[in-house]
């Protein structure tokens, strides 16, 4: 019997390990993922994700050749004057930076960079979902509630009273994770202090000459706005023809400092409302002009085009997950993606991240007849702790940036905003961690001992016969003070 692996999750981080463990080149495994929602439609999927050159290097080694053959259908090849590459805009349509990265043609040329250099194509998501649920076996409607393990096997349990018992379970359930909070009860959400309101929008082709006149056919900008607020645009060149007009796809998702972390669902209209009122406010010229016919796009109500639902935004506020703790035992319930490496999503990493994850559980997972299923897992999240903790720190530092340093430095306030407390080195997040008290006695006994130490050695360099040895550093000094005090 091989052995069965259960994957709670039907997210991009579980449909990608499932298609890793069932296109396995040497061993057999069973794989099951459990869904709570109620279809593969039932949740909006987004529309543009970023796939770097090691997302789509794990990407190929985790899907079966029929997959690969259809990636180019959710990553498009780079068509003329497309630039993939991000940059950051200021209120008045300047370039403030750009963000080079290496151009890549197609995703297999991508997956051929070395991971050392920056590279990444803008796909679409939903499309990536779709391609990942193929030939998968996902139990829908199916809520985990919790687990039990036993020394030879898992059992997950469901809101509908039923169960399922296996070898390994996977916890790939998001950022709210289930399974993360019955496997570390301690593990934290960090909120980040920043909310963001992420939508869609189907722009026609004289608004997206209007907006490339700023963007200039990057595939991702940050146009920064006042007070820490920001507007990401994502979006292709490929156009989708509507009505005999060409329109283009957008993800547009604006961004602004927020220390609310538990948003009521407010009305979609209201949120669309509160958003043209921030972009209000942005310095009055033609980008701000631009931005706002985009954003007035935004839908109110859910609407299908083209086989695709448009939602309407909600307000998000963004939170971190803590990594794979050190002192975790190891067992045979493991997890990945946002469960375990939840981000900002600011430098469109994290699902790269859960890619090459599930590479590294795939591989772990080689050795179970040899060393069995709770050292191979053990093995893993030893493989992911420090190099997740890598990709946080630094989606992290940019989510900071752009909504608290990066504003303020370009006014010129970064130095008095530092000065005055206001702000943390370089935009990174405040820590309230407490130095002088903490450190207060070893200071006190460090300054006791070196108060001693010169005492000491000042007695011994002064007392004779050794006040005058060549070798003491003072003995010049101390026989001229002898010949002195014998002549008065
Ligand atoms: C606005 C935005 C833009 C982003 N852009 C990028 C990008 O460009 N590039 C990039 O790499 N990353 C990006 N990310 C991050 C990326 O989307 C996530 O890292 C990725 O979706 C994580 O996938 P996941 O499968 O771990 O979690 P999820 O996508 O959250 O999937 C978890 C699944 O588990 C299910 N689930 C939850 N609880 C239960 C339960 N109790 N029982 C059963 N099922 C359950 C959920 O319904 C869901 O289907 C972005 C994120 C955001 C918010």
């Amino acid at each position: 019997m091989p052995p069965r692996i259960l994957i709670a999750g039907a997210g991009i981080s579980g449909l990608a390990l499932a298609q890793g463990l069932l296109n396995h080149p040497t061993k057999e495994f069973e794989v099951i993922v459990f869904e709570r929602d109620a279809g593969p439609q039932a949740r909006w999927q987004g529309h543009h994700i970023q796939v770097y050159n090691y997302g789509a290097k794990a990407l190929l080694h985790l899907l079966p050749p029929h997959l690969i053959a259809r990636l180019s259908e959710v990553l498009p090849p780079h068509i003329e004057n497309e630039c993939h590459s991000a940059q950051i805009i200021d209120e008045s349509g300047k370039r403030v930076v750009i963000f080079g990265a290496k151009q890549a043609k197609d995703v297999h040329d991508l997956a051929q960079i070395d991971e050392k250099k920056t590279a990444w194509m803008m796909g679409y998501r939903p499309g990536l979902r779709n391609l990942l649920l193929d030939g998968v076996d996902v139990r829908w409607s199916k809520q985990v509630i919790g687990y039990e393990e036993s020394e030879n096997s898992v059992r997950i349990c469901f809101a509908d009273g039923t169960d399922e018992v296996g070898d390994v379970l996977i916890g790939a359930d998001g950022v709210n994770s289930i399974v993360r909070s019955q496997k570390f009860p301690n593990s934290y959400k960090q909120h980040l202090g920043v909310t963001i309101v992420p939508t869609d929008v189907l722009v026609p082709a004289s608004l997206a000459k209007r907006y490339h006149a700023f963007a200039k056919h990057a595939s991702a900008t940050v146009f920064l706005g006042p007070d820490g607020h920001e507007l990401l645009v994502t979006t292709r060149l490929h156009s989708i023809t509507e009505d005999s007009a060409t329109f283009y796809r957008m993800t547009l998702q604006y961004g602004f400092p927020s220390a609310e972390t538990n948003y009521a669902v407010s009305s979609p209209a209201d949120v669309v409302k509160d958003i043209n009122k921030f972009l209000m406010k942005w310095k009055r010229c033609e980008l701000t002009d631009t931005l706002l016919e985009l954003w007035k796009l935004a839908r109110t109500q859910d609407v299908k085009v083209g086989g695709m639902t448009y939602v309407p935004p909600v307000k998000r506020a963004l939170f971190e997950v803590a990594g794979v703790p050190e002192e975790g035992k190891a067992s045979r319930v493991t997890l990945l993606g946002d469960s375990i490496c939840g981000m900002s999503p600011f430098r469109g990493q994290a699902a790269n991240i859960a890619f090459q994850d599930a590479v590294s559980l795939r591989r772990a997972l080689d050795n179970y007849e040899k060393e069995g299923f709770v050292r191979c897992i053990g093995n893993y999240e030893n493989e992911i702790r420090p190099h997740d903790l890598k990709a946080q720190i630094a989606s992290r530092y940019v989510c900071h940036l752009y909504h608290i340093g990066l504003e303020r430095t370009l006014k010129g306030e970064f130095l008095r905003s530092f000065s005055t407390r206001e702000m943390t080195l370089f935009g990174l997040r405040k820590w309230p961690v407490p130095i002088l008290k903490p450190l207060s006695p070893f200071i006190i006994a460090a300054t006791i001992v070196y108060v001693g130490v010169w005492k000491l050695e000042s007695a011994a360099q002064s007392h004779p016969p050794y006040d005058t040895d060549p070798r003491n550093p003072k003995a010049y000094m101390n026989s001229k003070l002898k010949k002195h005090h014998a002549e008065h």
